[in-house]
């Protein structure tokens, strides 16, 4: 008996070593991967110099990808498949999910048990759910279908997703800041259909936040079936409830149904992924998917789902919580304000719209689009223009050199 176990024992342990060995050597030929090299150059420069995409580069997960690999976790299949508030699944992290949900959910006026969410995919998955459900539920309570408003600078997934989903869309023009023009709405509403209304919070180039209080009473004066509103706010819900403007995405004050936020831009998870919320109401008024084998109803769009996007968004909260990111707001609001002053100093007239990040200004030469990753806009009004959306990690040290080399590349 003894013997069998000691050369069971001495199998196992030729095993592990030549588990051991194995993994050095693919680790060995990795690093002397060309096409891993060539990638893992290319986006460690990124990080230095990135100032035109909306992503928070400070915040760290060096300690969650220890967590995991001391917890004997990095072997192991996790999925997120089913519904975060009913869970029946063994291999995800569906506490861990319902948990950010809950901590998020207050921030954006839900009251406990009236609201359902998710972790998502990205802020377009958020979309894809708040147009989805907000489809279903007008036709549920109408029987007709619905017509889609949103403005024409609004993020390109809301129009993909009303072609995806087969929605009468109409674009809603907008003033030259870049906000739904409320007129254009009235001239184009169908007050015979109910309205699935998708409000931006942050449009893609400008920045700029619809006037949720002057569509709203317009709406109130209408007399539509009945009316749906999400707010993307991938970028800017983020950090409005953390700023002096929270009421901003605060339901009790500006009613809608759902919300969409990412989770890769202001808290900085470092894939993508978002939060989706919704009402009770709304949730209960869905077209039902009882899924046998998943023992339930199926309602979100997405079967299996990402278990290590919660562990991250929860670990990022936890590590740097509500007191950081108030600061981080300061932070942002205080560097946007630095970059304007020294981008009009030089005689590159910018400018920000209320509430937002994203500074506008004239387009500089190509090399300096090319080495901070500018993107490129175009407007009738304003000519050729780029934007730089100020976040944790665009510090005044950056906004410094940026302008050096401007000056420098307008000498050339
Ligand atoms: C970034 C953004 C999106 C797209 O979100 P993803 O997470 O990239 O899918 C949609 N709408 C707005 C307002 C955004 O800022």
């Amino acid at each position: 008996m003894k013997k069998i176990l000691l050369i069971i024992s001495a199998m196992l342990f030729l095993c592990s070593c030549a588990k051991k060995e194995n993994v050095s050597a693919y680790r060995q030929q990795v690093y002397k991967d060309p096409i891993l090299q060539r990638v893992v150059s290319r986006v460690s420069d990124v990080k230095k110099y990135q100032i035109g995409y909306p992503v928070n580069e400070d915040a760290d997960l060096t300690d969650y990808y220890k967590w995991i690999d001391d917890i004997g976790l990095t072997d192991t299949v996790l999925n997120n498949v089913g519904n975060p508030f009913n869970s029946t699944m063994k291999f995800g992290t569906h506490e861990v999910e319902k948990w950010v949900i809950d901590w998020f959910a207050p921030k954006y006026g839900f009251e406990e048990g009236e609201y359902w969410g998710l972790v998502s995919a990205s802020g377009t998955d958020g979309n894809n759910h708040g147009i989805y459900f907000g489809r279903n539920y007008l036709e549920k309570k109408t029987g007709k279908k619905p017509v889609m408003y949103v403005s024409d600078e609004s993020h390109y997934s809301n129009m993909r997703l009303a072609d995806l989903q087969n929605i009468d869309l109409k674009l809603i023009k907008t003033d030259k800041m870049g906000r739904m023009l409320p007129e254009d709405f009235k001239a184009q509403m169908d007050v015979t259909r109910p309205a699935l209304v998708v409000y931006s919070m942050g449009s893609t180039f400008k920045g700029a936040i619809d006037d949720q209080k002057a569509i709203n009473e317009i709406i109130d004066n209408a007399k539509f079936p009945a009316v749906f509103r999400h707010v993307d706010a991938a970028l800017f819900g983020g950090y409005l409830p953390f700023s002096d403007r929270k009421e901003m995405v605060d339901k009790r004050v500006y009613p809608f149904d759902s919300i969409a936020i990412s989770g890769h831009k202001f808290f900085g998870v470092d894939e993508p992924c978002g939060i989706f919320l919704t009402t009770m109401e709304v949730f209960n008024n869905q077209k039902d998917f009882n899924i046998t084998y998943l023992n339930g109803n199926m309602p979100m769009i997405n079967c299996s789902r990402s278990a290590t996007n919660p562990l991250k968004f929860y670990w990022l909260i936890n590590k740097y919580g509500e007191e950081k990111y108030k600061q981080d707001v300061k932070n942002i609001k205080e560097n946007t304000k630095y970059l304007i002053d020294e981008l009009n100093k030089i005689g590159y007239n910018s400018f920000v719209n209320d509430d937002s990040n994203t500074v506008i200004f004239k387009r500089p030469s190509q090399e300096i689009m090319d080495k901070y990753l500018l993107a490129a806009g175009q407007d009738d009004e304003y000519g050729d223009l780029a934007h730089i959306v100020v976040m944790q990690s665009v510090t005044k040290e950056k906004i410094d050199q940026l302008i050096q080399d401007i000056k420098n590349s307008d000498k050339k």
